[in-house]
């Protein structure tokens, strides 16, 4: 058995996207398969998606639009990633259900609810959790970690397209370096852009570890982190 029992991964929408607005059949594959390699580590997965490759609220604001129907718009747009992984896992004979942060009927999904995730986690079942935290002017980040303390998971792991927390954008700034772990005050003192300050605080008051790891680059990376062979960066209360 390894170091984690039940883990919260949260895929943004971009990382599903390679042109915006979309959801990318070939990444969506390599999410089954990452998906897959921690179920065949006996480890138990729940999912937190994003919709930033669709809709974002603040985004809607700037061109004008109410921010809390942009947010609406937002949170729908995390609905529709959610199908969308669901589906793919189901055809790969993986076991999965959508939960949303607020209520849709219609058949759509369910409305989140612990007992029930925990439930279908424990036998062995995919539970995507969609629309975020449910109320607007929050991010998936938050949500993440919400829905990682509701199911009582023992890590949040957050996939970028960075294998860890820099010091600055390794992309821009060659120099930069890679912290191998961070505290949760060090990453809010630091107003890191990696997660917004509400999701590590949430973190903080709940001891719930964050790894943040690159995903798409390797699909064999979380399954390494899992065996302990490889490590992304850790913020934890220290
Ligand atoms: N959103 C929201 N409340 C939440 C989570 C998300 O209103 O609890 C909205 C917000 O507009 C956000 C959008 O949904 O911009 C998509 O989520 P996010 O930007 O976190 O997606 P990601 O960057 O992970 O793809």
């Amino acid at each position: 058995m390894g170091k984690y029992k039940r883990i919260l991964l949260k895929l943004s929408g971009e990382a599903l996207a390679s042109v915006e607005n979309t959801v990318d059949p070939g990444t969506l594959s390599k999410v089954v398969s990452i998906i897959q390699s921690a179920l065949d580590q006996k480890v138990e997965v729940g999912i937190v998606v994003g919709g930033g490759n669709i809709f974002r609220g603040a985004a809607l604001a700037e061109a004008g639009m109410n921010r809390v129907t942009g947010d609406h718009m937002g949170m729908l747009a995390t609905v529709i990633n959610a199908l969308a992984i669901s589906d793919a896992c189901n055809r790969a004979n993986i076991n999965a259900l959508v939960m949303s942060g607020f209520p849709i009927g219609g058949g759509v999904c369910d409305p989140v609810d612990h007992n029930k995730a925990k439930q279908a986690l424990s036998q062995g079942k995919v539970v995507i959790f969609s629309a975020g935290t449910g109320s607007p002017c929050f991010t998936t980040d938050t949500g993440a970690v919400l829905r990682g303390i509701e199911i009582g998971a023992d890590i949040v792991f957050k996939a970028t397209k960075v294998d860890g927390i820099y010091t600055d954008d390794p992309v821009k700034n060659p120099d930069a370096t890679r912290y191998e772990s961070l505290s949760f005050n060090e990453a809010i003192e630091k107003n890191l852009q990696i997660m917004d300050t509400a999701a590590f605080a949430l973190c903080r008051e709940h001891n719930l570890d964050i790894c943040v790891f690159s995903m798409l680059e390797d699909p064999n990376t979380l399954s390494n982190i899992l065996k302990g062979e490889s490590f992304g960066t850790i913020v934890s209360q220290q």
